[in-house]
C-alpha cells in the first residue's frame, strides 16, 4: 500500500485557473462523478493520431472522452477494432492463462479475507475464468459473465465454470445476492460508472465488496502517445476511483497500483448492517460535496509532464524490455509440462493455496 497515492495537495484551483483561464473549455457529457461541467481538455488525439477529444473535470480530476462517439462510430468501433477481443472464438493460450493465473492469486490474496466462506461471488468481465477457478478452489459458489464468446466457451468447457457469455448491461442479479462483485477492466468502457456502481452496489450483501481494477490515468509506464484511445470513455486515478466507490455508498479500502503502475484497484464494502440498506440515488447531480480539491492539478502535473521527450528520458521504456523478457521467461517456465489450462491453474493454485493454509483453517 502507498499512502502517497492519495496525496492531492497541490496548489488550489482557484490559483490554477487564474494563471491560465483559457485552458477551461465546455462538455458535452457532464463529470460522473461530481456532475461538475468545468473542465480543461487533456489531449486531442488517439493512439491511432485520429481525433479524440480527452477533458479534465476541474473539481474532482476525473478524466473522460468528450463528445462522446456517436452510437454509429461506436458500433463501427466495435465492430472493427474490437471484433478480435469481444466477437471473436479464440480462446486463452497457455501463456495467457498463466498470466491470467498471477493476477487472479494477487487479487484473491488482497480480498480473501473479506469474504465469508462459501461466499457467491460473481466475475463481470470474467476473461478466461481464472480469478472464479480460484474462488471455487477456496470454497465458493462463483458466477461470471464474459463479452469474448471464446473465452467464455472455454472457461465453461474446460474449467467447469458457470460463465454467460455476455457483457455488464446483459446481467441479471438477486439484490443483496453478493458477496464479492468483481469488475476488472470492465468500468472505464461503461458510459455511466456511476449508476453501474450504483447498481452494482445493490446487489452485495450487506457487508459485501465490490473489487475493481481500471487503467491508472496517472501511469507513465508506455508512452504518452498510446494512453488514449476509444475503447475507454473514462480514465481514473486512485482518488477519484475511491471517490467513485464513496458516492455509490461504499466504503473503500485504501487503493493500489499494479507493479508498473499501470493499473489502480481498489475495494469498497457495503456499510449496511442489515438487509434492505439505505442504497443512495445513482443519477449524476452537480454536486460540490463530491468535488476532490487538489486532485485535478494532481493528474494534469503527471499528464503534462508525461510527454514523449520525457518518458524516453525516464526508465520506463528501457526497463520495459526486460521486464517483458523477464515475464516471457516466468511464463515459459510455468507452462513447461502443460498443455491444458486447468492442470496449468490446479498447479499455480494449489502451490499457493498450500501456503494460505494456515490462514484457511483460522478463517
Ligand atoms: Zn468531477
Amino acid at each position: 500500500m502507498n499512502n502517497s497515492i492519495n496525496d492531492t495537495t497541490g496548489p488550489s484551483r482557484s490559483h490554477h485557473r487564474a494563471e491560465d483561464p483559457e485552458s477551461s473549455s465546455k462538455c458535452q457529457v457532464p463529470c460522473n462523478l461530481c456532475g461538475s461541467t468545468q473542465v480543461e481538455v487533456v489531449r486531442n488525439r488517439d493512439r491511432h493520431d485520429k481525433p479524440l477529444r480527452s477533458v479534465i473535470c476541474v473539481d474532482c480530476g476525473l478524466v473522460w472522452t468528450d463528445p462522446r462517439p456517436s452510437p454509429e462510430d461506436e458500433r463501427a468501433f466495435y465492430a472493427h477494432d474490437y471484433r478480435r477481443d469481444y466477437k471473436g472464438v479464440e480462446q486463452p493460450k497457455l501463456k495467457h492463462v498463466h498470466r491470467s493465473g498471477l493476477a487472479a492469486v494477487d487479487r484473491w490474496r488482497r480480498v480473501r479475507e473479506l469474504v465469508p466462506k462459501p461466499g457467491m461471488i460473481m466475475d463481470i468481465g470474467a476473461g478466461g475464468g481464472e480469478f472464479l477457478y480460484m474462488g471455487a478452489k477456496l470454497g465458493h459458489c462463483v458466477r461470471g459473465v464474459e463479452p469474448n464468446q471464446g473465452y467464455a466457451r472455454y472457461a465453461s468447457e474446460t474449467l467447469g465454470l458457470p460463465i454467460q457469455a455476455g457483457f455488464y448491461q446483459d446481467v441479471v442479479v438477486d439484490e443483496g445476492s453478493l458477496d464479492l462483485l468483481a469488475l476488472f477492466h470492465v468500468v472505464e468502457h461503461l458510459e455511466n460508472p456511476l449508476e453501474a456502481i450504483s447498481t452494482c452496489r445493490t446487489w452485495l450483501k450487506p457487508g459485501g465488496s465490490l473489487m475493481v481494477e481500471v487503467p491508472n490515468v496517472e501511469a507513465t509506464c508506455q508512452h504518452p502517445s498510446s494512453q488514449f484511445h476509444r475503447g475507454h470513455l473514462y480514465h481514473f486515478n486512485p482518488v477519484n476511483l475511491s471517490q467513485l466507490m464513496r458516492r455509490a455508498g461504499l466504503e473503500p479500502l485504501t487503493p493500489w497500483l499494479s507493479a508498473d503502475g499501470g493499473n489502480v484497484a481498489v475495494i469498497g464494502t457495503d456499510p449496511t448492517s442489515g438487509p434492505g440498506g439505505n442504497h443512495p440515488p445513482s443519477s449524476v447531480t452537480n454536486h460540490p460535496a463530491w468535488a476532490i480539491p487538489g486532485n485535478h492539478l494532481r493528474v494534469r502535473r503527471v499528464l503534462d509532464g508525461h510527454t514523449g521527450l520525457n518518458h524516453m528520458l525516464k526508465p520506463a521504456p528501457y526497463v520495459r524490455p526486460i521486464s517483458k523478457l523477464m515475464t516471457r521467461t516466468r511464463e515459459w517456465l510455468g507452462v513447461r509440462g502443460t498443455s491444458d489450462g486447468r492442470e496449468l491453474l490446479d498447479r499455480l493454485f494449489d502451490q499457493h493455496l498450500a501456503a494460505w493454509a494456515p490462514d484457511r483453517q483460522s478463517t
